[in-house]
């Protein structure tokens, strides 16, 4: 890979006008100018992209950028564009585009003067696609939310885990990033093993989100919960928060609740048509309402710097999951208040869901399942637990009273060893 020489420090700037690198993103992006295979795992809102935009944009050739998302892939290459003067800096290639549009971002890239395509793995099982790639100067493939590789991963895609053998048909010696905001050492050596990654410089960052406050309260009955949340809410009047639940007659049930109590409010969940959901979260975005009461359909790749509290009216399906949405809070640094309510009624819910899956997924969602109830069962420190289910050395001395049980420690209360057990249909 030939790499125009200047500081790293000084490219920074140019591109992307910051005087500094946050965390390990310089020792990151030396490692991918130096060719080698890279593993980058990093909380969200920790600065992944600049990871392989900064080497994409100093490197010869292109980068190729795996992205989930296609609505995602917009959103990147916009922010791409808006550092550069240059509009055909940064392209993408996926099912959106009109003939006329493929055919103008494949010209900018036989011009040499796109540094950057985000691609969809379905563009990747295009053998068109991999033809013109492979009589192109390729400079890295970067693959985004690399925990989609993995089942254990709390947003698996199919199509990931046949992307490395889509990546040797271009070329079977191009260094490969992977990032992701996983940290769970099974979803961490599902991506190493999938996509073959050789000797890769591995990078983990700390997971600790010291700004957040973790709390589980037992859940009663439903209008007593749903009493709490008004109070809850009310206490932080003007605030921004999300209220995820698990299913979507419940976020509309909770939305109007909320609102006739005088909360501005809105449900989201993916059975509601595409306009409808591009408003609502607009609506939030923007603080028309105050709060969203959500299924796990919202959140991915929402950047809103300020939600002062993430509320699980039900469990979640796993402590990966739990992790995730309650990092939607806090982005900012500022505080995060982050309050799930817990019953085993709904851990049975959860079971129940899974009915109808082959055993090897009940089996291994029940894993989970039992991982997130020991958690919400214990007495030890949350942040305590969470690092630990993420293999990270963390002693509970460090957390500040920043959750519940260290902040008002509990008789060791000894709790029915209950395990969700799956039965065989
Ligand atoms: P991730 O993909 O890890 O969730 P992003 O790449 O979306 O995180 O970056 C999160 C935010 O951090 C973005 O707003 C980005 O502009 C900002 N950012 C990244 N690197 C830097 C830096 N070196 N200095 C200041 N802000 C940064
Ligand atoms: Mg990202
Ligand atoms: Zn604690």
């Amino acid at each position: 890979m030939a790499v125009v020489k200047v500081s790293l420090i000084d490219a920074l700037r140019e591109h992307f006008g910051f005087d500094s690198f946050k965390g390990n993103q310089e020792i990151i992006i030396k490692s991918i100018l130096a060719g080698k295979d890279t593993f980058v795992i990093m909380p969200t809102g920790g600065g992944k992209s600049l990871c392989y935009q900064l080497p994409a944009l100093m490197s010869s050739g292109c980068a190729l950028i795996v992205s989930p998302l296609i609505a995602l892939m917009k959103n990147q290459v916009d922010l791409v564009r808006s550092y550069s003067s240059k509009d055909n800096v940064a392209h993408f290639l996926n099912s959106t585009l009109s003939k006329a549009q493929i055919k103008k971002v494949r010209t900018d890239l036989l011009s040499g003067k796109t540094k950057m395509l985000y691609v969809a793995p379905e563009t990747l099982t295009k053998q068109e696609n991999l033809d013109f790639f492979r009589e192109l100067e390729i400079s890295f493939i970067a693959v985004d939310e690399a925990h989609c590789i993995s089942e254990w991963g709390h947003d698996f895609r199919p199509e990931y885990r046949r992307l490395k053998e889509m990546i040797e048909q271009i070329n079977d010696s191009l260094p490969i990033i992977a990032l992701t905001a996983t940290a769970t050492p099974k979803v961490q050596s599902d991506i190493v093993k999938n996509l073959e990654l050789r000797d890769p410089q591995v990078f983990l960052s700390s997971f600790n989100r010291s700004n957040l406050y973790y709390e589980i309260r037992p859940k009663r009955k439903k209008d007593q919960t749903i009493r709490e949340i008004v109070k809850f809410i009310h206490q932080h009047k003007g605030k921004s928060g999300i209220i995820y639940t698990l299913n979507r007659k419940t976020t509309e049930e909770l939305a109007d609740m909320l609102v006739a109590n005088n909360i501005k409010a809105v449900a989201y969940h993916a059975g509601l048509d595409a306009g409808t959901r591009a408003q609502r979260q607009d609506m939030f975005l923007h603080e028309d309402v105050d709060v969203i009461v959500a299924t796990i359909a919202f959140g991915m790749g929402i950047d809103k710097p300020d939600v002062r509290f993430v509320i699980h009216y039900n469990i979640p399906k796993s402590l990966e999951n739990y992790y995730q949405e309650t990092g939607r809070a806090g982005r900012d640094g500022l505080e995060g208040i982050c309050v799930c309510f817990y019953s085993y009624k709904d851990v049975q819910k959860l079971e129940h869901l899974m009915r109808d899956k082959p055993l090897s997924e009940r089996e291994m969602g029940a894993q989970l399942i039992n991982e997130t109830v020991a958690y919400a069962e214990s007495s030890a420190c949350r942040r305590k637990v969470i690092l630990h289910y993420f293999g990270e050395k963390y002693e509970e001395s460090q957390c500040n009273n920043a959750c519940d049980n260290c902040r008002n420690p509990k008789e060791k209360i000894e709790v029915k060893n209950r395990v969700v057990i799956v039965l065989k249909a």
